[in-house]
């Protein structure tokens, strides 16, 4: 809520131009079927992995958005049929705890975070044709329909198990709410799964002294029935051992070459699986619980959250259809077996599991269609590392927004990294800045920001259609790759367009970037600023700003799906309709004779290394944090495979760093108070934080604070300082910290804040 902040003025640095790169011919080879497919209309149902209605999303979950909105953004280009849908994940434990927490009902949760969810979403230009949530009459409908089928083909099972119960909260606990002693290295405060000290995996079982992470009561252990789906079943493992290594056949009308189902990497993966042997999936959950009734269980049974994720896909494309009042008959086309439709899945790695066995083998045993394809992609690292909140780098796409930055930097930074692979893909600041400055503003607007005026002042804003044979010689150049030795020459559009089909962004970028490299080579060359200096090169300056800024045009199609908002501001510029793939393909690639442009207004501005200073600082906890209560809610989607998970959960907390505006009543609630450092010391086995005695006249506390590297405790005795006096304690790992002190800090802090002489212990700050 409250944000207090040392500020400075952020100053432009002078602009300074890059010498460009040499000019790189790129060798691309097309398979004839992607020219046929070219020709055909594709219906495909795309989808994204639902985010979890229990944390704010951060860049390394917008990856995955990015990366689907990309390809679908390139497909409509195409102009095939595509619906992009997506949807809050809203039920589950920790969804009801937090609400409970909160004290508002989990539907006033959820609906708070769908709203912050899709403004996020809107601000890096996420195009969902449809954002929906899990909690839906749609979504419930088809669990229900589901579960019936499998039951009447016998691939339901119920089965006792044994849990743990928190007698006081009269709920069974999921593994991630028993905490403990650590069985190996005997750390207090553990998790039912796994030690974060050690790294120890166990069963909630091997906890000592186990208690609830809810109630704090010893857990019992007691036996409750739950419903499997019995994924053992030999129908199951036949299916999905050849639905696995299936190719996607040739279709008229779809595809014309075949395609595997998914990457190597995951089919391997699932191969492994397989072979272990498939177990039955436990789907329910007992009472209470956020989620939807198993029908005829009397409310006791609930189906498990990961059982209505990914049927939420459903839920949501039905939604959507009905609001444009299509047929029952349109919808059936994408969701049953026999539609001329794809459906395809963009997902974290981490979820392959749930996405490749369990979804399609209930799909298929249910009636309903199968996904056409699942696309993995790996985790997001910052600087070479996990994303961390100590750095700085655990960034909310919000934080990200409020910061001032373009969010198409990040879309085409993420874009020239990815490829078709599980492989993670690395955000590196300095790389980030380097790459966005020379690509998208030292070479593609640097086109039109060095042609459009000379076209506006000197020929009333009309481009020529009229070139010479050396002009044209370039354009050529521009337009087509070198397909090797021969004399066969390739469109750079096709090339380019099979790379973001394949999702092999990064070499789609290296192919446009290439072509940039003409474009700027050639107006090097034939300087229109030197031009311009005598009224006798009119002609021929008229001619290079025009093809200049045709080639300009090109570009903006290449460029369109990762820079929507960029590409829209350039057609406006360019005085054109939206620009599809078809632009590229045409054979009159110059525009006519006498075709107008508008005023040009700069496109971009370059990115300043001190506003990503300024992104880090403001996602930096001040505090060595302890496992905060919010860390407890882990993402129960991750449950089954959290090592695979590439961050934790997010807390609440880190939106402290990014508060919109509070009113002065929301100041007044914080107690601020002078105090005096009575005793500073060291904490044995703490990297970052003093622990500090602290007087504020009508009592003393303590308070553990983030600022040993800065401080030598003697310094801090007997001084003078500010504190927030009615902060809830927090149980840190050394103790309990009542209180936070008042410190300004980034790199090169922390520098704790004085009142001036005078101040005495226990004084109020107002
Ligand atoms: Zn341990």
């Amino acid at each position: 809520m409250l944000e207090i902040r040392v500020l400075k003025i952020l100053f432009v640095s002078p602009k300074d131009r890059k010498p460009h790169s040499l000019l790189q011919l790129s060798f691309c080879i097309i398979p004839n079927p992607f020219l046929n497919r070219l020709m055909n209309k594709r219906k495909i149902l795309v989808t994204s992995a639902l985010p979890y209605a229990n944390g704010s999303i951060h860049l390394g979950h917008l990856v995955e958005y990015i990366q689907t909105d990309i390809w679908v953004r390139f497909q409509k280009m195409q102009e095939h049929e595509v619906h992009y849908v997506c949807a809050d994940d809203a039920h589950g434990t920790p969804i009801m705890l937090r609400a409970e927490q909160e004290s508002i009902t989990p539907r006033q949760l959820i609906d708070r975070v769908w709203h912050e969810h899709k403004a996020d979403f809107d601000g890096f230009h996420i195009g969902f044709d449809h954002y929906y949530t899990t909690d839906s009459p749609e979504n419930q409908a088809f669990c229900e329909d589901i579960y019936r089928q499998l039951r009447a083909r016998d691939l339901i099972a119920k089965r006792s198990v044994e849990q743990f119960y928190d007698p006081v909260k009269q709920m069974f606990l999921p593994d991630r709410y028993i905490k403990g002693e650590c069985p190996r290295c005997h750390a207090g405060d553990q998790y039912g799964d796994s030690c974060e000290v050690c790294g120890a995996t166990y069963s909630p079982t091997d906890l000592i002294s186990p208690y609830s992470a809810v109630s704090g009561a010893k857990p019992e252990r007691r036996t409750s029935n739950h419903y499997f789906f019995k994924l053992s079943d030999v129908r199951c493992e036949t299916f999905l051992k050849n639905w696995i290594f299936e190719s996607i056949p040739a279709q008229p009308g779809v595809a014309l070459e075949t395609r595997p189902r998914l990457q190597p990497e995951a089919a391997n993966k699932m191969n492994e699986w397989l072979s272990a042997g498939l177990v039955d999936w436990d789907i329910s959950r007992d009472a209470p619980y956020f989620g939807f009734p198993i029908p005829h269980t009397g409310g006791k049974k609930f189906f498990y959250v990961w059982l209505d994720a990914p049927v939420g896909y459903f839920g949501s494309f039905k939604n959507y259809f009905k609001q444009n009042q299509r047929t029952q008959a349109e919808i059936d086309e994408f969701l049953r077996p026999g539609g001329n439709t794809e459906m395809v899945h963009f997902i974290g790695k981490d979820i392959l599991y749930f996405h490749a066995l369990f979804w399609p083998a209930m799909l298929e045993f249910s009636g309903y269609r199968t996904p056409t394809q699942i696309y993995a992609h790996g985790f997001l690292t910052v600087n070479g590392q996990k994303m961390s909140k100590s750095r700085g780098t655990f960034i909310t796409a919000e934080s990200y927004l409020k910061q001032c930055l373009n969010p198409e930097w990040l879309r085409y930074y993420y874009a020239a990294k990815l490829n078709d692979s599980m492989e993670d893909i690395d955000l590196n600041f300095e790389d980030f800045v380097a790459r966005v400055n020379s690509d998208l503003v030292g070479k593609y607007v640097n086109i039109a920001s060095r042609c459009a005026g000379f076209i506006i002042k000197k020929f009333g804003g009309e481009l020529t259609h009229n070139i010479s044979e050396a002009s044209r010689k370039w354009f050529n150049q521009f337009l087509f790759c070198e397909l090797g030795e021969g004399d066969t020459f390739l469109g750079r559009h096709m090339s380019i367009a099979n790379f973001y089909e394949r999702r092999e962004f990064s070499k789609a970028i290296k192919e446009i970037m290439s072509a940039a490299d003409v474009a700027n080579q050639y107006v090097d060359r034939m300087k229109p600023w030197v031009l311009a200096k005598d009224s006798r090169n009119d002609r021929e300056l008229h001619e290079v700003c025009s093809v200049a800024l045709n080639m300009f045009r090109m570009l903006t199609v290449y460029l369109k799906p990762v820079l929507p908002k960029l590409a829209m501001e350039a057609e406006q510029f360019l005085g054109l309709d939206p620009l599809t793939w078809k632009d590229a393909n045409s054979q009159h690639r110059l525009l006519p004779e006498g075709h107008r442009i508008n005023d040009y207004e700069h496109l971009m501005t370059r990115i300043d290394p001190k506003q990503i200073e300024m992104l880090t600082n403001a996602n930096k906890e001040s505090l060595a944090p302890a496992e905060s209560q919010q860390a407890a809610q882990a993402v129960e989607t991750m449950e089954k495979n959290s090592s695979a998970t590439p961050a934790p959960a997010k807390a609440g907390e880190a939106g402290q760093a990014s508060a919109s505006t509070i009113s002065i009543e929301d100041f007044g609630k914080i107690d601020l108070r002078v105090a005096k450092i009575l005793d500073a010391e060291h904490v044995p086995g703490a990297d970052k934080l003093l622990k500090l005695t602290l007087d504020i006249a009508s009592e003393q506390r303590t308070v553990f604070a983030g600022i040993k590297s800065a401080y030598d405790p003697e310094q801090l005795k007997g001084r003078l300082t500010i504190m927030v006096a009615n902060l809830a304690p927090r149980k840190m790992k050394f103790g309990v910290s009542e209180g936070m002190v008042l410190a300004a800090g980034d790199g090169d802090g922390p520098y704790l804040l004085s009142p001036d002489e005078g101040a005495r212990p226990g004084m109020k700050v107002k």
